[in-house]
């Protein structure tokens, strides 16, 4: 399962982070994922919660925050949130290729 290698970098991540810190505990948890990345957020939030057990973030709240990637038409001269890796603009068919929406990161997170 894709999500439970992430969960599982991103918590090794998070307990490096607390242990530089001197934290206590990990309270909350924030991720920003691209909708193209490939990454369902319900099923990392799951991957997540296994990967926490008997670490300093066990009691931590995932928040994932989602972006999507955006596209901009020339001919148009517009501008779309997209969904897809291939995108035609609803005004003109113009072929669009879209940027961003592969972001994968950490983006905050909360100790005690
Ligand atoms: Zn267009």
């Amino acid at each position: 399962m894709h999500e439970l290698s992430i969960a599982e970098s991103l918590m090794s991540l998070i307990v490096e982070n607390a242990r530089k810190s001197g934290a206590r505990s990990v309270i909350k948890v924030s991720i920003v994922v691209g909708n193209l990345s490939g990454i369902v957020g319900d099923s990392l939030k799951f991957c997540f919660d296994e990967a926490k057990r008997s670490t300093v973030a066990k009691d931590a709240e995932l928040v994932v925050d989602e972006v999507s990637a955006t596209a901009y038409c020339v001919k148009c001269e517009t501008q779309f949130a997209v969904d897809q890796y291939v995108f035609n603009c609803p005004d003109c068919g113009e072929v669009v290729i879209p940027s961003g929406g592969q972001e994968l990161y950490l983006k905050d997170m909360e100790v005690e």
